[in-house]
């Protein structure tokens, strides 16, 4: 009969370990190079780093044995990566007051170290040095699991799983501690074969490792996929809008307008066009220089914005002409809408004419059905007619599209 048997060789998993680290420090390293990190990623692939600083520091150990310097240096690099570990997740996670956090975690490793340099110096106990660091790790690797899902601000792909992960960690060092204490002449790791759950956790460091390079990748992949997607939002919002108005620009206008109109429509309801042109703004220019100009047209820009419900659509149409697109508006509702940015404009005394006073000319039309450029072009027709009837004034296009096009007078309609 032939059995089948599967047990943990200390002497095999080292080596499986190292191998591992190694692959994960490369791939990190090249990433780290080679692409955009963040904060984080490099206290987390020093936190690998420091792996073999640890199997290092057993080694000398086991061949040196239990000399102050060598006490103190294992406990620091063994119980470092989870300090650093906390750091870079925490950067992660954007968990606040994060450094203040960090240091009480440096400084609770330098207290363990001198509480094991006090036992080796005047009462050597390897046992009750296991069952210190199983404490020590026990805490740390609590507060990875616990505290940092809690203190997150931002949850990454697989963040919680690995901290997660560091409670099962925590769980072995309770289990290595108690063992540590329940076998007689119990000896460590590299000694000899009585810390078994030192096996076990040295088996599970390996699958932890694998678990960390993925996520650690996942959230760097995570946190570049949205400054990309910011990055875009903000291009989309700047290809549609006018730089110095702030106002939509002809683009933005036709994205958002279009939609109004079809939903204005949709809902069986009819929707308005504004066209506003600013009367003699050359002569603002020529008078007073472009600069003055510019001023004037963002003032007035924000006078007509402020005049608007939020579902109207503000646009700059051109040089100083201005579109409103109302949706469900009535055309009589649009006129007095047009007649009250007038009458803002009118009565408004910009800061940059000195006390000179500017006027705008304004041209209504509405629908029921029909494209944004019919409509436009009508208002535009009615704008043409409010110049040249002696500015300052509101025109409306009565029976726009099929029927013949008639202008009046805002208070006509
Ligand atoms: P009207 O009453 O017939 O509309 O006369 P107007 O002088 O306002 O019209 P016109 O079309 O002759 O002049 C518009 C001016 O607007 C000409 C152009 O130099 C100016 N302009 C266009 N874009 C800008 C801009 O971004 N800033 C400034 N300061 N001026 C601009
Ligand atoms: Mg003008
Ligand atoms: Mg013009």
């Amino acid at each position: 009969m032939s059995s089948f048997s599967f047990s943990l060789q200390l002497g095999t998993l080292m080596p499986v370990l190292l191998g591992v680290t190694v692959v994960r420090v490369l791939a990190m390293w090249h990433y780290a190079a080679n692409r955009r990190v963040y904060p984080g990623f490099r206290p987390l692939m020093l936190a690998a780093l420091l792996v073999f600083a640890g199997m290092g520091t057993l080694m000398l150990r086991a061949k040196f044995g239990d000399t102050v310097l060598l006490v103190i240096l294992t406990n620091a690099v063994l119980l470092g990566p989870d300090v650093l570990l906390y750091y870079g997740l925490g950067e992660y996670g954007r968990v606040p007051h994060l450094r203040a956090r960090t240091m009480q975690n440096i400084l609770f490793i330098a207290f363990v170290c001198l509480v094991q340099t006090v036992d080796v110096v005047f009462d050597p106990n390897m046992v009750r040095r296991v069952v210190i660091f199983s404490i020590a790790a026990l805490l740390l690797c609590a507060r990875i699991g616990l505290e940092l899902p809690w203190r997150s601000r931002r949850h990454l792909p697989g963040m919680r799983i690995l901290c997660f992960s560091y409670l099962i960690t925590a769980g072995l060092q309770v289990l290595r501690g108690f063992n540590a204490l329940a076998v007689p002449g119990f000896t460590m790791l590299t000694l000899g074969q009585s810390d078994v759950i030192g096996v076990y956790s040295v088996f599970y460091r390996i699958l932890q490792s694998a678990l960390e390079l993925y996520v650690v990748f996942a959230m760097n992949s995570a946190m570049l996929e949205d400054d990309l997607m910011a990055a875009k939002s903000q291009i989309e919002h700047m290809a549609q809008t006018d730089a110095l108005t702030g106002a939509l620009n002809r683009r933005g206008m036709e994205l958002l307008g279009e939609g109004a109109l079809r939903r204005s429509f949709a809902s069986n309801m009819p929707a308005a066009v504004l066209m506003l042109d600013l009367d003699h703004f050359k002569q603002v220019n020529d008078s007073l220089g472009h600069a003055a100009g510019d001023k004037l047209l963002q003032s007035v820009a924000e006078l007509c914005a402020a005049a608007l419900r939020k579902e109207d659509v503000f646009a700059r149409y051109g040089g100083e002409e201005f579109v409103v697109i109302a949706p469900q508006t009535e055309l009589r509702e649009a006129g007095l809408l047009a007649q009250r940015i007038r009458l803002a404009v009118e009565g408004a005394s910009f800061e940059v004419l000195g006390g000179e006073r500017v006027t705008v000319s304004i041209g209504v039309a509405g629908a029921r059905a029909g494209s944004l450029e019919a409509l436009l072009n009508s208002a535009d027709a009615a704008l043409y007619q409010a110049k040249v009837s002696g500015r300052n004034q509101v025109v409306i296009a009565v029976g726009s599209g099929e029927e013949a096009e008639r202008f009046v007078p805002a208070g006509d309609v």
